[in-house]
Formats: C-alpha cells, structure tokens, sequence
C-alpha cells in the first residue's frame, strides 16, 4: 500500500469506530446495536440458539444531576459503562440505548443465565461507590433490570426490547434495585 492508502484506511478505520460507538461511554451506540443485534437474532434463529437481552437503567438518576450537575451525572454513566462492560462475559456485548440506559446482548445465552448474570451485575453496582470530582464521599447507586429471550412470540428485535422494557418497568413498579424476567401477562 501506498503511504496515501495507508492513511486513508486509517482514516476509513477510525471513522467507522466513531460511527458505531457512543462519545461518552465509549460503548456501542444503538444504531450498532440495532444492527448487530438483527443479524444475532438471525444466527439465533437458523441454529436454534438462545439469546437473551438486558436493559438496565439507573433508579433515581435524576436526583444526581439536580444534586451534583449533569457533568458529575455523565461522570457515573461513564463509570457505570465500565462497570456493566467488566462484569458481562467475553461474547456478550453492551450498547447506550438511551440518555441512562444500557442494553446489553448475551448471544447463546438462555433466560435463567442472564437471569444470574444480571442478578450478579444488580449487585455490583450496588457495592460499587461512585467517585465525582469535587465530591469527598462517593456516592450510591442502584440499577433496575428488564430480561428477556428470544422464544414463543419473541422472535424479533422491537419484540425483544419491548418485553425486556415491560420487565424493567415493572421492575421499577416493584421497588427498583431488582431484576425482572418474567413473560408479559399480555
Ligand atoms: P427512575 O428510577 O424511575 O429511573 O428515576 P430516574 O430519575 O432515573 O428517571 P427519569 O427518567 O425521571 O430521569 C432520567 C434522568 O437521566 C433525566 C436526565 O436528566 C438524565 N439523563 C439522561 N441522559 C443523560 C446524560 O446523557 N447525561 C446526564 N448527566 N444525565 C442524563
Ligand atoms: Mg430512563
Ligand atoms: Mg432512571
């Protein structure tokens, strides 16, 4: 390659990073995930493999941008996307889905193990101490979490982030701080 291309597939090479990634959390962002997403529900699909999503958002967020300004707020959605990043396994993968939520995909992973690995990420945040700047203590949080699978009548992805946010809504409704992985009752 010449030096010209060269520079050119690096440009080409970040610009496409940019494109697919979030600028304050460095995680996905959710046209990403939109895509990626579909074409995991069509592997899924063909091989007959599970897949399960997450959605998580964080219980009482408002509060902590009134209290400590919305800098310090994205100061926590940077720390908590480490956190969500470095307790979900190696294959699945986290997105910002909105201002304070985070989906996360566990692709061949059945409802009962996201169950657990949400479960488990529920209670890492929860022992976690948030640190912002000008702030002596560290602060609190917990997050509320909708799961759901890929399964009878949950077959594609606005099906999937539907029920996963009835979950989470009916998390919240039940007291937040909690997983729910329940099926609709409609
Ligand atoms: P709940 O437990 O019901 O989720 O309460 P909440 O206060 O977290 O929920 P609500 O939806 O009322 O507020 C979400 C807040 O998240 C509102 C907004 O100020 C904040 N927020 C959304 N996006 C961002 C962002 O990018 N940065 C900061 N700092 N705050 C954000
Ligand atoms: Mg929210
Ligand atoms: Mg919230």
């Amino acid at each position: 390659l010449s030096l010209q291309t060269m520079s050119d597939v690096m440009r080409i090479t970040l610009l496409e990073r940019e494109t697919i990634t979030d600028s304050l959390t460095g995680l996905f962002n959710r046209r990403y995930l939109d895509r990626r997403l579909n074409e995991d529900i069509a592997t899924a699909h063909r091989y007959s493999l599970p897949l399960s999503i997450m959605m998580i958002d964080i219980d009482h967020f408002k509060p902590v941008n009134d209290q400590f300004g919305h800098q310090a707020g994205d100061r926590v959605l940077v720390s908590l996307g480490k956190i969500i990043s470095e307790t979900v396994r190696e294959s699945d993968y986290v997105a910002r889905y909105g201002g304070e939520e985070f989906l996360v995909v566990a692709p061949y992973t059945p409802l009962l193990d996201a169950t657990e690995l949400s479960e488990r990420l529920r209670k890492q945040v929860e022992l976690a101490g948030f640190k912002l700047p000008d702030v002596p203590d560290e602060i609190r949080l917990t997050v509320s979490i909708g799961v759901t699978s890929l399964g009878e009548g949950i077959d594609n992805i606005e099906r999937l982030v539907h029920v996963a946010d009835d979950n989470l809504y009916r998390a919240k409704a039940a007291g937040r701080n909690r997983v729910i992985h329940g099926m609709p009752e409609a």
